[in-house]
């Protein structure tokens, strides 16, 4: 039984916990967020490409990061549009449907993995000028978007 068409069932849900890290577990299907500045990645600048590391769907291009000086990896877009999913994300305002009302810039959004919907990270519209966009990734060793290959060609 499936509450939402995302929802992963029992048998793939044991398989990402034998398989993930339980920091990658936390991050991807729980959506928490690891502290700032603390990933091996962040400033990485090699050429390659950053992939879903539930699924291995390749998410960002080396090409749009960026540094944003947030803490967590930034990127100014996405490979293709079609890879991701936005979703508005209030569980920061919690209650506070009145802090809601007097700021509707406070809603963020989330950002998740088309094809197996795990949590990626946040988007915000303070990017470079190019796109405009932030996409800021959670990123330490182990967690989203952490496989890594520079062999592979860059787009
Ligand atoms: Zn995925």
């Amino acid at each position: 039984m499936q509450t939402d068409k995302q929802s992963v069932s029992k048998e793939e849900r044991e398989e990402l916990v034998k398989r993930l890290t339980p920091l990658q577990y936390r991050v991807t299907q729980h959506k928490i967020t690891e502290r700032p500045f603390t990933g091996e990645y962040l400033k990485l600048n090699d050429n390659g490409l950053y992939c879903c590391v539930v699924c291995g769907e390749e998410i960002f291009s080396s090409e749009s990061k960026y540094e944003s000086g947030c803490g967590w990896p930034a990127f100014d877009g996405v490979i293709n549009n079609d890879k991701v999913k936005h979703n508005i994300d209030l569980s920061h305002v919690g209650s506070n449907l009145l802090l809601l009302a007097l700021r509707s810039d406070v809603a963020r959004t989330e950002v998740s993995c088309a094809r197996c919907g795990a949590h990626l990270g946040h988007v915000f519209d303070d990017g470079p000028k190019t796109t405009g966009k932030r996409y800021c990734v959670p990123r330490r060793p182990k967690t989203v978007a952490q496989k890594y290959d520079k062999q592979r060609p860059h787009l």
